[in-house]
């Protein structure tokens, strides 16, 4: 066992995931209030002492908000590329403590290697993120329109996979959401449906892909059930009935998974 993950939730109103072993964290976004992030880490039993980075993906609030001040507090700096750092600081987010990174780039924090990617989302410089320590690897793309040839790339083969699955398709078409939301959403920078996180299986999941976490899914345009038994069913179609499949919702966190 060489780390674990926690996801403390996820969905539009906010997403965190926790990258940890017993001395060293980094938290994937921070886009809970300082306050409710510190009541998920401490019911998960986390010290926040033991976390080294914030890791931004995207300049969105509902993985940013919590930023500045869980900064501030406890004196973590963030991590972030230097167009979404600019971001940021015009909508007074960024706290005092900033290490900026190259998308493409590797580096170390605590002892694990981070290896961000280019998204396709519409925000300025979204990434995912692939994070390995010892035998280890996860990979994170939280928000996506499409999954392009780059992130296959990256995301597959992981023992870990942290993918977004947002909305059913027809959901969202009946739903009563405007159209431009309905066309951001939908469009190849939004959101990927259910559908195109789940097929993506079949390329994603390797013979060492162990978990499956699935995430930021809709609120009204999605449904546990139907992702859980969706899922499922690819999963045991593709031969791997022992892949453990976690769909993760917006206020309650994930079971700690060791890979
Ligand atoms: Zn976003
Ligand atoms: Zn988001």
């Amino acid at each position: 066992m060489n780390f674990a993950i926690t996801v403390l939730g996820s969905g539009s109103r906010g997403n965190a995931i926790l990258v940890h072993n017993a001395g060293n964290a980094i938290l994937v976004d921070a886009g809970f209030s300082r306050k409710a992030l510190l009541e998920k880490l401490s019911a998960a039993g986390i010290n926040p002492c033991i976390i080294r980075a914030l890791l931004i993906s995207h300049e969105h609030g509902d993985h940013v908000d919590g930023v500045r001040l869980f900064s501030d507090e406890l004196g973590i700096p963030a991590y972030l590329t230097m167009k979404t750092a600019a971001s940021l600081e015009e909508t007074g987010k960024l706290g005092k403590k900033k290490v900026l990174f190259e998308t493409g780039s590797v580096f170390d924090i605590g002892g694990f290697q981070i290896r961000p990617f280019a998204v396709p989302h519409d925000a300025i410089d979204p990434v995912g993120f692939v994070i390995s320590s010892g035998d280890a690897r996860a990979g994170i793309a939280t928000d996506l329109g499409h999954i392009n040839s780059l992130c296959m790339q990256r995301l597959k083969d992981c023992d870990a996979l942290i993918l977004e699955s947002n909305h059913d398709v027809e959901m969202q078409n009946r739903s009563d959401r405007n159209m431009r939301l309905k066309r951001r959403v939908l469009g190849k920078h939004g959101h990927l449906s259910n559908e195109d996180a789940i097929n993506s299986f079949e390329e994603l999941v390797t013979e060492r892909t162990k978990y499956v976490f699935l995430v930021h899914l809709s609120s009204d345009c999605n449904e546990y059930e139907l992702v859980l038994r969706t899922a499922r069913a690819k999963l045991d179609g593709l031969g791997r009935p022992d892949v453990k499949l976690i769909i993760v919702c917006q206020d309650k966190a994930s079971e700690t998974i060791w890979i």
